[in-house]
């Protein structure tokens, strides 16, 4: 994943006048984007500046169609006007776009974590990385030439781990791609061919990343890991498990991209075969298929898969099938809180349905295995963001623009 900076931490000394200015523009508008900066005198607070150099901050932001001040008094009371802060409506966007077994998702995006009507497309006949990823450019450029928007970057999230800084995927089972496509390279010369429409920037910026790290940053921006210091994520999909760790603001990818591959837990030597050729990884133990099997249930084929899965997650007569493998997560997140010590893990997919379906069993597997410290009393807590993956992508897009707003948009 490259590049997310954390929100901007605080100086002991106030900023003073010469390093004001352009490098205080990407914070500001990064804390409003989160939410975190409402009013004018919370984001004085947040970037530890003067009131003169929030005002100059906020009006360039402005200027720049990023944001709207609002000065009238709130409430109709007396005193000093309150200067909201709030997306500009209608602002530029993204186009956020994520590939999945089941088809392509795509959408327009704004800041904020707003989806403008996600769009959901079948996978084409040819799933060719080439004409897989020119698929996704195209729905996304349609979006971006329906549009009367500015649209700014362009992101995608895959199914897949990708590797940094090159952007290769690795262990593309569900396109059956070869290990080490160049998707970054492939997507952004997909992007470069499509045809965009006028308002979008020439030469693009674009980006690819895995779904559940982009997954979890959504949710640490914009949903159930909000203020969280070390956020676990663990999800599944269509099939297998991912996970993902955001630490400070920031995603913990590893030296190449491929930290958190949890699917590949051990949690049962004995248990259900992986793709990976290894029996009991928490993959094969907790997906919607385990789930089925355990059930002794078969899924219907001619439906999606995981609202199969998640309707029987539901069902009060499958609880000892949830029992089954509420116990192998229970064993996985334990190994994994022993490692990595989150203060709050995010389940989402199916395994937002096992946690609604058995919260204190799952809690008491965790905590009997977490024994030291407080480890074994994390909360556990559903996912909040709708296409997280979405979401995340749009992040990823948005990167550019909360880094260095001027750059970004200037024509
Ligand atoms: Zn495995």
């Amino acid at each position: 994943m490259p590049h997310t900076p954390s929100t901007p931490s605080t100086s002991p000394q106030r900023r003073t006048a010469p390093d004001r200015g352009r490098t205080l523009l990407g914070p500001a508008l990064r804390l409003i984007h989160t939410g975190r900066a409402p009013t004018r005198s919370a984001l004085t607070g947040a970037l530890d500046v003067t009131r003169a150099t929030a005002g100059a901050v906020t009006a360039e932001l402005e200027a720049l169609g990023l944001i709207s001040v609002d000065s009238r008094p709130a409430g109709g009371g007396r005193g000093r006007p309150s200067h909201r802060l709030a997306l500009a409506d209608p602002g530029p966007v993204v186009i956020a776009a994520q590939l999945h077994a089941d088809g392509i998702s795509t959408a327009l995006a704004g800041l904020g974590g707003r989806l403008l009507a996600p769009v959901h497309l079948p996978l084409p006949a040819d799933t060719s990385p080439a004409a897989l990823l020119g698929a996704v450019a195209e729905a996304g450029a349609r979006l971006a030439r329906d549009s009367r928007r500015r649209v700014l970057g362009c992101a995608l999230a895959l199914p897949n781990p990708v590797t940094e800084p090159d952007g290769t995927a690795l262990a593309a089972l569900h396109f059956g791609w070869p290990f080490g496509t160049p998707v970054a390279e492939l997507f952004a010369e997909a992007v470069a061919r499509a045809d965009l429409g006028p308002r979008a920037r020439p030469g693009l910026p674009t980006a690819v990343a895995n779904d559940a790290n982009l997954a979890a940053l959504a949710e640490h921006r914009h949903g159930a890991g909000r203020d969280a210091r070390h956020l676990l994520l663990v999800t599944s999909g269509h099939r297998g498990v991912g996970g993902a760790l955001v630490v400070d603001g920031r995603l913990h990818t590893g030296s190449s991209g491929l930290a958190l591959e949890v699917g590949h837990l051990t949690v049962d030597p004995l248990g259900r075969r992986c793709p990976c050729g290894n029996r009991g990884c928490l993959n094969a133990e907790t997906d919607t298929d385990a789930l089925f099997a355990a059930a002794g249930r078969r899924p219907d084929p001619a439906r999606p898969l995981l609202p199969q899965a998640r309707a029987l997650a539901r069902d009060p007569a499958a609880a000892d099938a949830v029992a089954h493998v509420v116990d192998r997560l229970g064993l996985g997140l334990a190994g994994l809180v022993n490692i990595l010590n989150p203060d709050r893990i995010v389940l989402s997919g199916l395994h937002l349905d096992l946690l609604a379906a058995a919260p204190d069993r799952l809690a008491a597997v965790v905590a009997e295995r977490c024994l030291w410290g407080r480890s074994g009393r994390v909360p556990i807590v559903p996912a909040q963001v709708v296409h997280a993956g979405l979401v995340g992508a749009a992040e990823l897009a948005w990167e550019p623009c909360l880094d260095d707003p001027q750059a970004a948009v200037a024509p």
